[in-house]
């Protein structure tokens, strides 16, 4: 029952390659996959890529040629719902495109073809995802978040929106959040794979769960400091995270 973890960056890739114990690498499609043993539990290590479209690719492989059977996916994001602050962290409850627009020949945000604008996440292992990241940022303790002078982190569970643009603008951000709610759709996160990930999975029938830590708040502040962020927030955060989904998991 191999899982696999996908990230986004290669910073957060790091800690979690640690953990495998007689890592293999294996090359395929121009990425790299790494394959293990995490805690006696088989898992699969590989980057996304940025996009939608190198994400699906990514996510295809993933299940075409290691037979993964569910797919975990930890990022960053900007965030974009109320009180979704930096250093927050939110649980993935599903996944729409905030770029994908085929009126007036079907509904704003519907993937044609599909009848629906989302794909929700997998509820079994979201739950586990969401009691790790309960566990896992309360055993991380308060030195990370600190060191960027940030608040204690929230934990949130809702949609996040993916798309094909690094959001980095508050009027674009707004407009965006404006007509998703407009649509019936509030989301809490905007990042550029999750949607792309959630419909491979969806496609095949794999379970799917993904956490983002905010990195930013979609503005023009949110390229500033982001490797910074990444390597003393959110890496650690991912690592911590995992770490406890894979015990969970494994039931010890
Ligand atoms: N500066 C990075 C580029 C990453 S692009 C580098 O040097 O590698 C941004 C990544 O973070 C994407 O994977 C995307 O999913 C996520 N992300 C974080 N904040 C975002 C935002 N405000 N808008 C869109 N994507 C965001």
């Amino acid at each position: 029952m191999t899982l696999a973890i996908m990230s986004a960056l290669l910073d957060e890739q790091r800690g979690l390659l640690e953990q495998l114990t007689n890592p293999q690498r294996v090359r395929r499609a121009g990425r790299t996959f790494w394959c293990g043993q995490w805690v006696g539990q088989e898992v699969v290590l590989v980057l996304s890529k940025v996009g939608k479209v190198a994400a699906a690719t990514t996510t295809t492989v993933l299940v075409e040629a290691f037979d993964v059977k569910s797919v975990l996916f930890t990022g960053v994001a900007g965030g974009v719902g109320a009180g979704v602050k930096v250093g927050d962290v939110v649980v993935a409850e599903a996944f729409i495109q905030h770029d994908l627009n085929s009126a007036p020949l079907f509904p704003r945000y519907e993937v044609p073809l599909y009848g629906r604008a989302t794909f929700d996440c997998d509820p079994v292992l979201s739950a586990q995802l969401l009691e790790a990241a309960q566990l896992g940022l309360a055993n991380v303790g308060d030195h990370f978040h600190r060191s960027l002078l940030l608040e204690a982190p929230r934990i949130h569970l809702g949609l996040i929106a993916s798309g094909d643009q690094f959001v980095c603008d508050p009027a674009v951000a707004s407009l965006m959040r404006a007509d998703l709610q407009a649509a019936g759709h509030e989301p809490m996160a905007v990042e550029m794979e999750g949607a792309a990930v959630a419909q491979v999975c969806h496609d095949y029938g794999v379970p799917f769960a993904a956490m983002r830590t905010i990195s930013d708040r979609a503005d023009v502040q949110a390229h500033l400091d982001f490797s910074a962020f990444v390597n003393q927030v959110a890496s650690p955060y991912a690592l911590a995270v995992v770490s406890q989904f894979i015990k969970l998991r494994s039931g010890r």
